[in-house]
């Protein structure tokens, strides 16, 4: 359990002052001059120690991705891109980040964007977070006008722009790629890698694409110590993480809580419990519809974080946690959730433009029951040849729901199936 000194996040609710006065008295841009003359190195050096790894979704750990920045300028500039088009069903953390202390975001860009030596950083907001974008505008304007960013930012010689770019709604927007081709004017379409973005990215120079939370917990860890972040969770999967709880809870809600915390205990300790009481639970998606769902049998005693749940075959994603309780048609939501990825699919490559379609309409007749048991096994069949088959991580979004449905709720879809044979056959007698 995270004990209250540890917290970083101080304003989560938007109890206090989210403009910079407020966030002064939080200890937001306390010694950050002192932060960036330490030097590039001995910052990457520490968020490496810290073992920071990326808040989302892939894990990834920070300090080594900033490491991949050139250290000489071959003439290019280099650019710092934050990722905050938030699209994840289930996932509201960087929301609140945004517009209820967006400085802790724009003094994490001055830092890491300091330490990866680029000239600007460009903040990709999901279209819809429209009063999230005014404060966001808001608090970089106040910076400008206190010499925190801009030129000679914070009184270090240090030069760096901070810009807000508007998404306008495409879910694959958020895949780094993707984001950067939306910030040069072009349609939102994931590009093949290598080359990696760190090689060539926005505008065909050196960048980095980060996540909203993992940028804004930089300075914190600076200030503190990698040492202490360390004592926080479990060993690779370090710190404080904001969790999303949604669904069949009593009181839903965003909290910060240590990584590794128990599944149930999370659940039971802030979201007030289950709808009904834990013995209700049907299943959890611990981390953003991308990941398998879980049933309640491994819910019992999971730990949230990355190297956890991939041991059960899912994963921590963007720590947006959404209950099913015994009421839910497990099989209509994951039909649902399959129409969603249909519907984001950027149609570029094969395998998820007609993988996406094929497997929602299976999806659709089997929450009906009208299929053959054997569909069962040639629908996990075509999410295995969409699995790591595509440009971008879409495919395998689309793919992994499926595959934990049928791992975990095989009986029930083979139960929906003879229902429905009975059915007919009798209205047939
Ligand atoms: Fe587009 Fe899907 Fe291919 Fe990603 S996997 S590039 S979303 S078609």
């Amino acid at each position: 359990m995270l004990r209250d000194e540890d917290r970083i996040f101080r304003n989560l609710y938007g109890t206090d002052d989210w403009r910079l006065a407020g966030a002064r008295r939080r200890g937001i841009w306390d010694n950050t001059k002192e932060l960036i003359e330490r030097g590039r190195d001995k910052i990457i050096d520490e968020v490496k120690k810290s073992d920071l790894r990326g808040r989302g979704g892939a894990g990834f750990p920070t300090g080594l991705k900033w490491s991949f920045m050139p250290k000489q300028s071959d003439g290019r500039p280099a650019y710092l891109v934050v990722n905050a088009d938030e699209s994840e069903p289930g996932t509201c953390k960087d929301r609140e980040i945004l517009r209820f202390d967006p400085h802790m975001l724009i003094e994490g860009c001055l830092v890491a964007g300091f330490a990866m030596g680029t000239v600007a950083t460009y903040i990709y907001i999901r279209g819809e977070f429209y009063s999230e974008a005014i404060h966001l505008q808001a608090a970089i304007d106040e910076a400008y006008a206190a010499g925190l960013i801009g030129k000679n930012a914070c009184g270090t010689g240090y030069n760096h722009d901070v810009y807000l770019h508007r998404g306008a709604g495409a879910y694959i927007c958020g895949e780094e790629t993707a984001q950067l081709e939306s910030l040069e004017g072009k349609k939102g379409q994931p590009r093949l890698k290598p080359p990696f973005p760190a090689a060539v990215g926005l505008y065909g120079c050196p960048t980095t694409v980060n996540n909203v939370e993992t940028i804004a917990v930089g300075p914190t860890i600076l200030r503190r110590g990698a040492d202490w972040w360390l004592k926080i969770g479990r060993p690779k999967n370090t710190g404080t993480k904001i969790f999303c709880i949604s669904g069949h809870v009593n009181k839903p809600c965003n909290v910060e809580e240590e990584m590794g915390i128990p599944l149930k205990e999370l659940i039971e300790k802030h979201a007030g419990g289950v709808r009904g009481g834990w013995d209700n639970l049907l299943a959890i998606i611990p981390g953003g519809s991308s990941v398998p769902l879980l049933p309640k049998s491994i819910c019992d005693t999971v730990l949230m974080d990355f190297d956890s749940l991939r041991e059960v075959k899912s994963g921590l994603g963007t720590a947006a946690v959404i209950v099913m309780d015994k009421s839910t048609d497990v099989i209509a939501a994951i039909a649902r959730l399959s129409h969603f990825y249909m519907h984001e699919s950027c149609g570029q490559c094969t395998p998820c433009r007609e993988g996406t379609g094929w497997m929602w309409r299976v999806m659709e007749r089997m929450v009906k029951g009208n299929a053959s048991i054997e569909e069962i096994a040639s629908l996990e069949d075509v999410t295995k040849q969409i699995e790591g088959h595509t440009i971008c991580a879409l495919g395998d979004a689309a793919a992994w729901p499926i595959q934990g449905l049928i791992r975990h709720f095989r009986p029930l879809l083979e139960q929906r199936i003879n229902d429905y044979r009975g059915r007919t056959a009798k209205a047939a007698e």
